[in-house]
């Protein structure tokens, strides 16, 4: 794995108390302390350290990394979102994805997805607030992202960003507007996705939810 373009290099120069580990289940894994400080609009510092493993995957940035709090910072209760194995929430795929999308180095994944979760944290905020845990949160950032109603909806979302644009165009538009999608303002909130990942990954990634649901 091309360790410099993935900007681990880079990432554990940021992070002097992380260090890569060998691993089994995952391509890549950085385990130790990691540290922020951070100022808010008024001036007050904030500094952060957890301790985390990171879970690079080999096909990483297509596929996220999976973050572990490995030091019982954080108690692993669904509404902390934290999974009973202490990997976090850090936001539902597609979310992550549009998150990473202007850096898609593994420092880019720290800046734009670890850290908001952390510091909130450190805050003694929730960055998802009310959002449910699981499949249900998954869902529901959904509808959120694509300011849809149903899980139909979304899953419908996922079916015409998997196939290719004219294709998807002849297809009834899952706005609820009863025309085709190619002439229904949706398709220009369907495209602007399109960016973020290819065709293929939209596919395996409704591949997933349907399996969930
Ligand atoms: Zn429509």
């Amino acid at each position: 794995m091309k360790e410099v373009s993935l900007g681990v290099r880079n990432f554990l120069k940021s992070q002097p108390r992380m260090v890569l580990r060998p691993s089994k289940s995952s391509a890549l894994t950085l385990e130790g302390l990691y540290e922020f400080a951070a100022v808010d609009e008024h001036g007050n510092e904030t500094f952060g350290s957890y301790n985390l493993r990171i879970e690079i995957p080999e096909n990483f940035p297509r596929e996220m990394p999976t973050v572990f709090e490995v030091g019982q910072k954080i108690p692993r209760k669904p509404e902390n979102h934290v999974n009973l194995d202490g990997s976090l929430c850090l936001g539902s795929p597609l979310r992550l994805k549009l998150l990473t999308d202007s850096d898609k180095t593994l420092l880019g994944f720290a800046s734009n997805c670890i850290f908001p979760f952390l510091y909130a944290h450190s805050l003694g905020r929730f960055l998802f607030g009310e959002l449910s845990h699981g499949l249900a949160g998954l869902i529901e950032d959904y509808k959120d992202m694509l300011d849809v109603q149903t899980e139909r909806q979304v899953v419908q979302f996922f079916t015409l960003a998997s196939l290719r644009r004219r294709i998807a165009n002849k297809r009834k538009c899952p706005c609820g507007c009863d025309r085709r999608l190619g002439v229904c303002e949706f398709r220009h909130k369907i495209n602007s996705f399109r960016s973020i990942a290819p065709r293929s990954w939209f596919a395996t990634h409704k591949a997933y939810i349907e399996r969930q649901i």
